[in-house]
C-alpha cells in the first residue's frame, strides 16, 4: 500500500504518518526529516537545502525528487510506505508519477490557517531521530527529552513565527494545487484535523481503510 500524507504545515501530517507506519507496518517517509538531517550533517547539499528551509521556500524539486527516489527503492519499502512532505509541487508529483509508482490514496489532512499558527509555537522536534511532539498535544515524559532514542527535543528553525507565515503562503502556492490534481486521479480522502490527535487517527485510519 502507497500512501501520500497532504497538508499544510503544522496539520500533523507527520505525527500521523508516524501512527499509520507503525499500524500498517510501512515505513513513513518524510522529506522534511531527510532534509534536516542532511542539514546537520553538513553535507553541501544540506547546508543549501537548509537555506531554503529557514526561509520558508521549499528545496528545489530535483533534490527532493532525487532523494525520494533513491529512498522508495530500498528494500523496507518494497510492500508500501507512506510518503510525508512529499510530493510538495504538482511538478513533484508528475515526476513521481513518471517513475512509474502506483499510489493508492492520498491523505489531505485539513487544518484552517488560523489554527495552524496557533499551534506551530508549541511544537518540537527530536534533533536525532525526528520524532515529533507538542508541548499541549503530544508532550515528551521527560521534558526536552525524546521518548523514543532519548536525544534532544528542541524547536524547529522554521517554527518561528515568521518563518511559519511564508511556509503557508509556500502551502497555498505550491502544494495545494496537489489537492485538485489527486482528486482528479479519484485518489483524495479528506480527513479532518481534530484537537485531539488520536481523534484525526481514528479518522484517518477509517480514511485508509475505507
Ligand atoms: P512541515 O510539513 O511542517 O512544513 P516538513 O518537515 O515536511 O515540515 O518540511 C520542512 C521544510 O523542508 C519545508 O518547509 C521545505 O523547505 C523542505 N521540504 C520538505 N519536503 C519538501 C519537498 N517535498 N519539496 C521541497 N521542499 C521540501
Ligand atoms: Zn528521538
Amino acid at each position: 500500500m502507497n500512501l501520500i500524507f497532504l497538508g499544510a504545515p503544522g496539520a500533523g501530517k507527520g505525527t500521523q504518518a508516524e501512527s499509520a507506519s507503525n499500524k500498517y507496518k510501512i515505513p513513513a517517509i518524510s522529506t522534511g526529516n531527510m532534509l534536516r538531517e542532511a542539514a546537520k550533517n553538513g553535507t553541501e547539499a544540506g547546508l543549501k537545502a537548509k537555506s531554503f528551509m529557514d526561509s520558508g521556500d521549499l528545496v528545489p524539486d530535483e533534490v527532493v525528487v532525487g532523494i525520494i527516489k533513491e529512498r522508495i527503492a530500498l528494500d523496507d519499502a518494497k510492500n508500501g510506505f507512506i510518503l510525508d512532505g512529499f510530493p510538495r509541487t504538482v511538478k513533484q508529483a508528475q515526476a513521481l508519477e513518471d517513475m512509474g509508482v502506483n499510489i493508492d490514496k492520498v491523505i489531505n489532512i485539513h487544518v484552517a490557517d488560523e489554527r495552524i499558527t496557533a499551534r506551530m509555537s508549541g511544537r518540537r522536534v527530536c534533533t536525532d531521530c525526528g520524532a515529533s511532539y507538542h508541548i499541549e498535544y503530544k508532550p515528551t515524559s521527560s521534558e526536552g527529552v525524546c521518548d523514543l532514542c532519548k536525544g534532544k527535543v528542541a524547536l524547529r528553525d522554521d517554527d518561528k513565527p515568521e518563518t511559519v507565515l511564508s511556509r503557508l503562503k509556500t502551502y497555498h502556492e505550491k502544494t495545494a494545487p496537489l489537492i485538485d490534481f489527486y482528486d482528479k486521479r479519484g485518489k483524495l480522502r479528506t480527513v479532518e484535523g481534530q484537537e485531539q490527535i488520536e481523534e484525526t487517527t481514528r479518522l484517518t485510519f477509517e480514511a485508509i481503510d475505507a
